[in-house]
């Protein structure tokens, strides 16, 4: 059987499977993204796991990266959080050196396809994906296919919700991310709680709120209509039948769920609510499967 290498590049983890077509990791292995910020040790590393893992055994490779790609033609345009690899070719580079095919995308969309293939939306034809956590990353698939452009299309995250709202790292302003990003709850929490107890990470927010803190309540309630006006709006657009929810911060879906789809309810048009569901997402290291189905599905279309 042939398999698909698929890589999770974070920014604190690279991780790297040997991945089965029905998305099953076979083989995986972690390394320390810091130690792997140069171009070189990054494409020499990979080369290395290929022979690792058998390269008669690898038909494609995957890649999701923390940036902005061009997926057509595997070109990173720029990785917020990693300096150094502007418009660099990686596809063009890595096909080279290790005769195999190449398939780069963003993280938040190889996300998305991991949970639309073996996840929480499986045999959905529509659905929105996001990962919560320091910013809010999208993927939406539509007639069964992730939504993509020359360039990472899904960017949801940086989708207006005010006009004249906080500066966000896009260039925008009030983008939906500057108002449910981690940093944006924490900040929030630490000012509305003082001189009370502070927190230091989401899950604080999150157990507070639990015990009946009303300051951390107040966090999520705000947190979950925002985000319900927000997707009351993707949800006129795309009509899902799914929306997953992933990342860090989705560790308090049970304490946002109602609350969200409460703002959704009220505020998008009633008729596309029909067989709509919101799910927690379940894949267990969704970058590595969905890099490597990444990989699978391009190579089936490009047959
Ligand atoms: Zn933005």
């Amino acid at each position: 059987m042939k398999f698909f290498l698929g890589i999770d590049w974070g920014g604190t983890y690279i991780k790297a499977g040997l991945v089965s077509p029905t998305g099953k990791i076979i083989k995986k292995r972690v390394y320390t993204s810091k130690n792997l910020r140069q171009k070189n040790s990054f494409i020499r590393n990979i080369e290395l796991l290929v022979e690792e893992f058998g390269k008669d055994k690898i038909k494609g490779i995957g890649i999701g990266a923390p940036g902005i790609i061009n997926t057509k033609g595997g070109l990173i345009y720029y990785l917020p959080n990693i300096a150094g690899w502007k418009n660099y070719p990686l596809k063009r580079v890595l096909e080279k050196r290790l005769k195999k095919p190449v398939f780069i995308d963003n993280d938040a969309n190889v996300f998305g396809l991991a949970e639309s293939r073996v996840g929480s939306g499986k045999g959905k034809s529509r659905g929105i994906f996001l990962t919560l956590g320091t910013g809010l990353g999208g993927a939406v698939i539509v007639g069964g296919k992730l939504l993509e452009g020359a360039t990472s299309a899904g960017e949801l995250g940086h989708v207006p919700v005010s006009l004249k709202g906080k500066h966000c790292g896009c260039g925008s302003r009030g983008c939906i991310e500057t108002y449910v990003g981690n940093r944006y709850l924490l900040s929030r929490y630490n000012r509305i709680s003082k001189p009370n107890k502070s927190a230091k990470e989401v899950k604080d927010i999150f157990e507070m709120a639990k015990a009946g803190n009303k300051q951390a309540i107040a966090v999520w309630e705000d947190f979950s209509y925002v985000l319900g006006r927000f997707l009351a709006g993707m949800i006129n657009v795309f009509n899902p039948q799914v929306i997953v929810f992933g990342g860090g911060v989705s560790g308090a879906f049970s304490l946002f769920k109602p609350l969200v789809k409460k703002a959704i309810d009220k505020y998008a048009m009633w008729p596309q609510l029909k067989g709509l569901t919101l799910v927690k997402a379940k894949v267990s290291e969704p970058g590595i499967i969905g890099a490597a189905l990444l990989a699978k599905e391009s190579l089936l279309l490009h047959k």
